[in-house]
């Protein structure tokens, strides 16, 4: 079982940002910036290109709502959104809410938080989800 399955499981603790029977979302661990949030679907696949057109259009449009929940909670210009997939082989949209073109930045620094701020940030944008369903 992946790292992320365990997450979406609830066996290992994430601040979660948005669940549905299929997909979770939550808050990365070590953020770009507040609000960085990771798409997965509960099923283990690698590479995001493997998965099926119809599930993929799920996935993106979970994806979607997720991101429309961070922009309201998120100061950004807008949400932006990637898939790098080189660190955990479970596929996932990062989802960024960006000030600038340069916290799109996966190579650079990876901020921190404390757990209380991450807390607040993640049953912020689940409550604002939740409205869009
Ligand atoms: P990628 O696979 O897209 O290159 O990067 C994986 C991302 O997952 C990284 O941004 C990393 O910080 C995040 N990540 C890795 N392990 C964990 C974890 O156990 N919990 C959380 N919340 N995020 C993780």
């Amino acid at each position: 079982m992946t790292i992320f399955s365990k997450i979406a499981q609830g066996e290992i603790p994430s601040y979660c940002c948005a669940q549905t029977d299929e997909f979770y979302a939550f808050l990365d661990i070590n953020p770009l910036v507040k609000g960085h949030t990771l798409c997965i679907p509960r099923r283990e696949v690698d590479y995001i290109f493997d998965m099926e057109d119809d599930e993929i259009a799920r996935f993106q449009q979970f994806a979607k709502h997720v991101a429309l929940a961070i922009k309201k909670v998120c100061p950004c210009i807008k949400v932006g959104e990637a898939v790098l997939g080189l660190e955990v082989p479970h596929a996932h949209i990062h989802l960024v809410p960006m000030q600038s073109e340069h916290d799109m930045q996966f190579g650079g620094p990876k901020k921190s938080f404390p757990a209380e701020e991450m807390q607040q940030v993640a049953d912020a944008i689940r409550n604002e989800f939740e409205k869009l369903k």
